[in-house]
């Protein structure tokens, strides 16, 4: 009886046992903000060494419009742009207006891009964005993007792109590699493209806001990758707090 009575206890003083649950949460308050963004000056200095490295970081997808930009946006949702170049470089010799690209139509746009994912849905939606352009927009590509978003397969990141590239508004495109990147370093931390875009726009100096989204594309592109990220020639590296860095 004595024993059992005793083992009752224990397990009634089990829940007491449990406090040090409560001695956790410190250490993962901590963690979390050891997650907090980059300073200032380090976000300052991030982007002067990348300004630095590269003065006037251009975006991969040739275009020889606003309008020929924008389809090639459009056409490079999940995929290459290596790929869509491709596909557009015919395409555009023949076709780099509106008017153009109607008068072809789908089927033979569909038959130019048929090497990029997801082909059919978007021949249909490049013909249905320049019926748009024509009757909403007199045959002119918007330069908002609230009117940008109106056109088929034209969503805000798309709409960004435009917005930056071709009218050099301070827009910042949130891609996947621009997304990694940001939460990486990290200079915005957000479960969502949106989260990211709004958290750069928050820290990233005046100075480089027109750039800032090329470069960071360009960085995750090419050294701060996915699976490997090449630390060792990154020029950032001494300014990185990413747990995921390898020097
Ligand atoms: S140090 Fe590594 S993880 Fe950090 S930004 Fe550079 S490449 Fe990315």
């Amino acid at each position: 009886m004595a024993i059992l009575k005793s083992a009752a206890a224990r397990k009634k003083s089990a829940p007491a046992a449990k406090a040090p649950a409560s001695a956790k949460a410190p250490a993962a308050k901590s963690r979390k903000r050891a997650r907090r963004v980059v300073d200032a000056a380090a976000v300052q200095e991030i982007f002067r060494r990348f300004q630095q490295a590269n003065p006037e970081p251009k975006g991969e997808l040739e275009h020889v419009n606003a309008f020929t930009l924008l389809v090639a946006v459009v056409l490079s949702a999940q995929a290459t742009d290596v790929g869509v170049n491709k596909a557009t470089r015919p395409l555009f010799a023949v076709a780099d207006t509106p008017q153009k690209m109607l008068a072809l139509g789908e089927d033979k746009v569909r038959d130019y891009i048929k090497t990029i994912g997801l082909f059919r849905n978007k021949a249909k939606n490049v013909i249905t964005l320049c019926e748009q352009l024509i009757r909403d927009f007199g045959g002119e590509v918007p330069r908002t993007r609230e009117e940008l978003e109106t056109l088929a397969g034209v969503g805000r990141k798309t709409a960004n792109v435009v917005l930056n590239m071709a009218f050099g508004q301070e827009t910042i495109a949130v891609d996947t590699h621009l997304f990694r990147v940001a939460n990486r370093i990290p200079l915005a931390i957000g479960k969502t493209p949106l989260a990211v875009e709004l958290g750069l726009e928050r820290v990233i100096p005046a100075a480089f806001m027109r750039h800032a989204h090329h470069w960071l594309i360009l960085h995750g592109r090419y050294v701060c990758k996915a699976r490997k990220p090449a630390c060792d020639r990154c020029l950032i590296a001494d300014l990185c707090t990413s747990p995921e860095k390898t020097i």
